[in-house]
């Protein structure tokens, strides 16, 4: 019997394909993948180190994992993402039972890695680079949706904000050829997906070093010119995030208005409404920057769906400059918006700075821009009351076996009745209700 793998996957949408690209390298090597640890002879933690919490966590599902096979002395567990290239060596400092440690740059040497660890090498550890020849490819099985393919269109950041470890877990930015990915559209495209994410830390930063696959399509950056290629291929809906602003050229949005089949909705994270903080933050932009993108897509002729990121309580964030967060999400009113407490993150320059905002300080900036968001939000899902949508049927809902649930253009999720062979249609839903994060309609 071959040796089965399971995959855990932690943290954000690069997790989720880099699991699909080590799951489809597995079974090419002649592994297979399993549902659960009760079945595998190697299990693989794809951890996310964005958050010290989510760190600490590892450690504890690594003795979690131990604990649930005692049976099974040669089971063999391999911890890979962002706290593998991170933390490296001293993963198996902390967590003796590890027996390979697998960086965010190394998966397509996974099948090699898992071999030399079942020849009884202890501590298998590789943090090197990408190999030029090494592939993106994702077979259609390993997909995390039958209807819905994330396409990996930019590695790594350059932007060093002072907050995040992702320039130090996930290294430099580095774009993928425009041919690659075209073509990884047009063979989505021919199983039938319906909907792709072009995914990245910042996509709108999406630089290759040969433009390949773009010749006759205009755009003033590469990425403009990809979204041209891109939907070009005519798959029916196509996704981007995430987005960064001081990248973020206007021509993006008119890419938007010349192709209905780029999706009406931009994430474009903003973390402060303060120039002080933003500075603080090394973010290279200003409020002003920020807000004239934001001006741009409200102008538009679509009406394009907008979703932010924001840090409250910053080290150093006085009420005046919470106060100037507050005034810009009155402003900006987005469609959705992921608030964070700021949390200190070892290794990332801000850990040097005074966290002199208390936690009681910060849960209630929490609480009050919640609020102010809210009322904005309240009142745009309203709006879409009596409203047609094109939704993307992508399962049963988890709530009503005769629901099913999709997510619009705008990327809004939709819960309507209707039967499992609609699974994998796009089709039209008029709202009826809006209810605090999502939408219910009927179909047309
Ligand atoms: S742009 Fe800033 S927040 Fe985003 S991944 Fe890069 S360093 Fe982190």
């Amino acid at each position: 019997m071959k040796p089965r793998v399971y995959i855990e996957t932690f943290g954000c949408q690069m997790n989720v394909a880099d699991s699909e690209r080590a799951a489809t390298g597995l079974r090419a090597s002649g592994y297979d993948l399993c549902q659960s640890i009760d079945e595998a002879d190697v299990v693989l933690l794809n951890t996310c180190s964005v958050r010290e919490k989510a760190e600490r966590k590892v450690y504890t599902r690594i003795g979690e994992v131990r604990a649930a096979r005692p049976d099974k002395r040669d089971l063999l567990v391999g911890v890979m993402g962002c706290v593998a290239q991170l933390e490296g060596e001293a993963v198996f400092e902390h967590a003796s039972s590890v027996n390979m440690v697998i960086g965010t740059r190394a998966t397509d040497r996974i099948p090699v890695l898992i071999e030399r660890a079942r020849e009884g090498e202890r501590r298998v550890l590789d943090l090197g680079e990408r190999g030029e020849q090494d592939s993106w490819d994702v077979s259609p099985v390993e997909r995390h949706s039958p209807h819905v393919a994330f396409i990996p269109i930019i590695e790594g950041c350059n932007k060093f904000c002072s907050f995040c470890i992702v320039p130090y877990s996930r290294g430099r930015e580095k774009s993928r050829p425009a041919s690659e990915i075209v073509a990884e559209t047009r063979r989505l495209q021919a199983l039938g997906y319906k909907e792709i994410h072009l995914i990245g830390q910042n996509v709108n930063s999406y630089r290759p070093r040969v433009e390949d696959g773009l010749e006759g399509f205009t755009g003033a950056t590469p990425f403009c010119r990809l979204l041209r290629a891109v939907a070009a291929t005519g798959l029916p809906r196509i996704k981007f995030t995430t987005s960064f602003p001081r990248d973020f050229h206007p021509d993006i949005v008119t890419a938007l208005e010349e192709n209905p089949n780029l999706c009406d909705w931009v994430h474009l994270p903003v973390q402060s409404g303060s120039d002080r903080i933003l500075k603080l933050m090394r973010r290279g932009h200003k409020r002003s920057d920020y807000l004239e993108r934001i001006q741009r897509i409200k102008n538009s002729s679509r009406r394009l769906a907008l979703t932010s990121d924001i840090i409250v309580g910053f080290p150093g964030e006085t009420d005046e400059d919470f106060h100037e967060t507050v005034t810009l999400v009155q402003e900006c009113e987005y469609d959705s918006l992921y608030i964070f407490k700021y949390s200190k993150r070892a290794g990332t320059p801000a850990a040097e700075f005074h966290d002199n905002v208390p936690e009681t300080e910060k849960t209630a900036r929490f609480l009050e821009l919640e609020k102010v968001h809210r009322a904005a939000q309240e009142k745009i899902y309203r709006s879409y009351v009596g409203r047609k949508l094109s939704v993307l049927a992508e399962r049963q809902s988890s709530r009503s076996e005769s629901d099913l649930t999709g997510h619009s253009t705008c990327h809004k999720v939709v819960n309507f009745k209707g039967d499992n062979s609609l699974e994998g249609e796009i089709v039209d839903v008029v709202v009826t209700e809006a209810k605090t994060n999502s939408l219910y309609g009927s179909l047309v």
